[in-house]
């Protein structure tokens, strides 16, 4: 999600093979990871902190959703460093450490089921921090380019076609333009939603032209 500095505090065990083979392609950031004895130490030059909780307490920061809490997270990284702040799987974060954080974040679950992995929470915050930081239009790692793409078909080459389809549908008996009914609206409406490309207003007037061909129906407009 493109977030790189990981600390972690009082790590049970670290470096630690199992954590190398879990993290697979991302065993750079675990090498670059700050170990710190406090969490104190750790967020010592930070100006926002976020503390995830899946329980609400009675005596903790302001509590909020993910989607405006990122929001006011990222504003405050123009200041100086930011940090979320997770809690261990078995115990989570402490009230004391939760006292340390600005803000709290629950993310809404099932009441039933409050308490996510604290993988599933991470990728939640870091997802919607990646959302919000790019406008909701994250640049991807292989830009989707959809084979045999053709460029859209103008205005003026998609009204050719309806007309071209006019003439064989009337030439055919298909279409009576004394009583047109809806079947001009109707068949615009499906090749509007379809926003077509050049080459398929080419294929689909090609039919058109060999069947005129085929049977000696009516002329090919241009
Ligand atoms: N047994 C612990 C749960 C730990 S889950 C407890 O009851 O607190 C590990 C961490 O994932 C939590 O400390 C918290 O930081 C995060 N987390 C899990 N579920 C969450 C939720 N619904 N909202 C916010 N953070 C959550």
């Amino acid at each position: 999600m493109g977030l790189s500095r990981l600390y972690l505090v009082n790590p049970k065990q670290f470096p630690d093979a199992e954590a190398d083979t879990r993290a697979t392609g991302a065993v750079d950031l675990l090498k670059q990871a700050k170990v710190l004895a406090t969490l104190q130490e750790a967020l010592v030059e930070t100006v926002f902190v976020i503390g995830l909780s899946a329980r609400q307490r009675d005596l903790g920061p302001e509590i909020g959703l993910p989607r405006p809490m990122v929001v006011k997270l990222l504003t405050a990284a123009a200041e100086g460093e930011v940090a979320l702040v997770f809690g261990n799987e078995t115990v989570g974060l402490s009230n004391d450490e939760l006292q340390q954080c600005h803000a709290a974040v629950t993310i809404p679950t099932n009441p039933a089921f409050t308490s996510l992995n604290l993988g599933s929470a991470v990728q939640v915050l870091s997802y919607e921090l990646r959302m919000a930081a790019y406008a909701e239009e994250p640049p991807v790692a292989n830009a989707v380019v959809t084979p045999f793409v053709s460029p859209s078909a103008t205005h003026n080459e998609v009204e050719g076609l309806y007309e071209h389809l006019q003439v064989v549908m009337s030439a055919t008996g298909f279409y009576n333009p004394g009583q047109p009914g809806r079947l001009m609206p109707k068949l615009r409406r499906l090749f509007g939603r379809a926003r077509l490309e050049r080459d398929e207003v080419n294929i689909l007037r090609g039919v058109l032209a060999a069947t005129q061909q085929q049977t000696g129906h009516g002329t090919r407009k241009p």
